[in-house]
């Protein structure tokens, strides 16, 4: 039987290309009569997040993207939690050492930087090979003698073509030479991506691996472990990368990409899910509105077309205008309740109102801008005697980029950051809040503009600065 899985890493907000990913490999799965698995990889241990796991899962189950094996359900083949499965990884990694297509690489950093600068100087490729890495062997038995940190790293072909076989484009050519002898183990014991995830796929019979393009360089390296571990590999499929209406990458820096941004500005999960199908797909009949059963039902990849899906929000509303249409009044009610007053976005609110509030009715303008998209600004809002314009302009960017850098989103660090750069501006705290305030809320005349970016979060909060600024 077909199983695909999709393998995110719980290190930041829910991408809207894992959900992309994932539908396809759902799509795939679910034509072929088989499973679609969720395995979260979460060896990076310094980014990956309790937080960030349930947001991938909540957001896929507003999706639709129904796993049928994964951490919270189990499944036969678990665990499907990577941090969870160290000792497997030790023993093949131990496997690869003995049957030599592996080996302990005790190189400082230092060293490193040189064989690397080295490598550059000659004009080869920047990839360090095995021959590079390897030392003396009584060199190597002095280190382990002192307990020196190690690496394992795989053994790679110098030099030779590698070819990978993609279901979409045939076979591709990649030279050995590009390829580094990369690391399996890391000296703090944990797997890298590459080991665990061919391990992984084998051990949970994976027939297809769907996946973003950019994992296309990695493939000779998987190709060589499946062949060093005596396995057959899944097929591969690698799908072109969502990009930005000017047809870079989707990048958080120019579009939302957190799926919980579009959750907050009212998108119809059903409507999002028909977007990411139109991206490089589309039905037989092209026609634009269809729910994910029909999309199942008349899935094939090969119409997978190569040429950069534009993730495009405009056209996004549009189609949801589509979806919002087809409701009865009825329908629209409760989905409308359903998505602005009931748990999830209101009730973190009430603490911060409930001070401030006599009668229901003063909710509205106090809290307005948590159930507000982009809304229209215009100059005078903004207009201030501790500013001129140029100034608020800067203001605002400077903030934006504090606003970028923050990887666990919380208002103690929103705080830490904003006074610094208030105390940097030299202004004082409440002159410098100000266009924040604007920004987020509209008016100043409002709950703390921390709190509400801490509640609103890092997306939509990014979105609005930035929409200031437009
Ligand atoms: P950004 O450029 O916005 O910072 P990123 O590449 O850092 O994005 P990650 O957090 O590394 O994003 O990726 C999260 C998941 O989303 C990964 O599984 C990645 O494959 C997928 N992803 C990221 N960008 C795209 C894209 N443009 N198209 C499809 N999938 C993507
Ligand atoms: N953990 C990888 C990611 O975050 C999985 C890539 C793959 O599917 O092999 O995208």
């Amino acid at each position: 039987t077909v199983r695909t899985r999709v393998a995110p890493s719980p290190t930041g907000d829910p991408h809207v290309g894992t959900a992309y990913i994932a539908l396809f490999n759902l799509a795939f799965a679910r034509q072929h009569g088989g499973q679609f698995i969720l395995r979260i990889e979460d060896t990076d241990q310094a980014r990956s997040t309790p937080e960030s796991e349930q947001a991938i899962m909540d957001s896929m189950s507003w999706l639709g993207l129904d796993w049928d094996e994964g951490p919270d359900c189990g499944g036969d083949y678990g665990p499907y939690r990577q941090s969870e499965r160290k000792d497997i990884y030790l023993e093949h990694v131990n496997q690869l050492l003995q049957s030599g297509h592996a080996f302990k690489c005790y190189r400082t950093a230092e060293e490193l930087d040189e064989l690397r600068a080295q490598r550059q100087e000659s004009g080869n490729s920047m990839a360090l090979k095995p021959s590079d890495l390897k030392l003396a062997e009584d060199e190597v038995a002095k280190r382990e003698a002192a307990g020196a940190p190690y690496v394992v790293r795989m053994m790679v072909p110098e030099e030779g073509v590698c070819d990978v076989e993609d279901m979409l484009r045939g076979v591709i050519e990649l030279d050995w030479s590009q390829v580094d002898a990369q690391i399996l183990l890391k000296s703090d014991g944990m797997p890298t991506y590459h080991l665990a995830n061919v391990v992984d796929d084998h051990l949970m019979n994976i027939t297809h691996v769907i996946r973003g393009e950019e994992w296309i360089s990695s493939a000779p390296k998987h190709k060589l472990l499946y062949q060093y571990f005596g396995w057959q590999m899944p097929k591969l499929c690698h799908m072109p990368l969502l990009r930005n209406p000017d047809k870079s990458k989707l990048s958080k820096r120019k579009n939302p990409t957190s799926i919980m941004f579009y959750e907050r500005m009212g998108f119809m999960p059903e409507a999002l899910l028909n977007y990411l199908g139109r991206m490089g797909w589309s039905m037989p009949d092209e026609r634009e509105q269809f729910s994910r059963d029909e999309m199942f039902s008349h899935f094939d990849i090969q119409r997978v077309s190569l040429g950069g899906p534009v993730f495009d929000v405009e056209k996004l509303r549009w189609l949801n205008s589509l979806w919002l249409r087809d409701l009865d009044v009825d329908a629209f009610a409760e989905k409308f309740a359903a998505w602005g007053l009931q748990g999830d976005k209101v009730k973190p609110i009430i603490p911060h109102i409930q001070p401030r509030v006599e009668v229901f009715s003063d909710v509205v303008p106090l809290a307005g801008h948590f159930l507000a998209g982009l809304t229209e600004l215009n100059k005078e809002q903004f207009e201030h005697k501790a500013y001129d314009d140029d100034k608020m302009l800067a203001t605002l960017q400077y903030g934006l980029w504090q606003l970028e850098a923050i990887r666990h989103w919380e208002k103690a660090e929103i705080e830490q950051r904003l006074f610094a750069l208030a105390q940097q501006l030299e202004l004082k705290v409440r002159d410098f809040l100000y266009p924040f305030f604007i920004a987020i809320a509209g008016t100043s005349a409002t709950i703390s503009v921390l709190d509400s970016m801490a509640l609103l979060g890092p997306d939509m909060s990014r979105a609005r600065v930035r929409h200031a600024l437009d």
